[in-house]
């Protein structure tokens, strides 16, 4: 049976899926798109759901045995998340040669952290409980957009180039980065 979705029909050319944090699947599509062509593409990306899903459900199940982070481990954990990260920033924008401006952190429930072209660094507190490295290979992410503000082969590259352990870190941050997610409260 193809699985209950939601559509968001705009200006575009092609149509994609993804699978939300609660579970529910959502269909970006072009206006006047038929129904029939909804169905089709669902059922040909049915594996590839229902693997998400299934992810999301352990993920799920782990935050759930864990339990919440309560008011006060999220008070502590901002606290320290202030003083290491701004001193992971510095360390590593001087390794990689760039300037950066504000630094941000929050508690965030969907990403990990972003560079604006201002400069400004926004990240996500909950990286400070995570292994040192996977906090690092953050941090280097947003600070070598100061040289490249995308996703390019030379941005990629200028990552390998101060830290090699990169591509280990990001997979390990999206096989484990859901559950700790998922123990914060929405
Ligand atoms: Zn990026």
């Amino acid at each position: 049976m193809p699985p209950t979705y939601i559509i968001q029909k705009s200006r575009r050319r092609s149509i994609s899926v993804s699978v939300m944090t609660d579970n529910r699947v959502l269909v970006k599509a072009p206006y006047g798109i038929s129904e029939r062509t909804v169905q089709e593409f669902l059922l040909s990306k049915k594996d590839w759901i229902a693997k998400h899903l299934e992810k999301q459900n352990q993920e799920a199940a782990k935050a759930d045995s864990l339990g919440l982070l309560s008011q006060d481990e999220i008070k502590q954990i901002k606290k320290r998340a202030r003083k290491i990260i701004p001193q992971r920033v510095e360390y590593w924008a001087k390794q990689i040669g760039v300037t950066y401006g504000r630094i941000a952190i929050r508690l965030q429930s969907s990403r990990w952290g972003s560079c604006a072209q201002s400069g400004n660094l926004n990240f996500n507190c909950l990286l400070v409980i995570m292994p040192e490295e996977i906090m690092d290979s953050v941090v280097v992410h947003e600070l070598c957009h100061r040289k490249h503000m995308n996703h390019s082969k030379a941005f990629y590259e200028e990552i390998d180039r101060v830290f090699p352990d990169y591509k280990r870190c990001d997979k390990w941050l999206k096989d484990n980065g859901g559950v700790y997610l998922k123990r914060v409260e929405k």
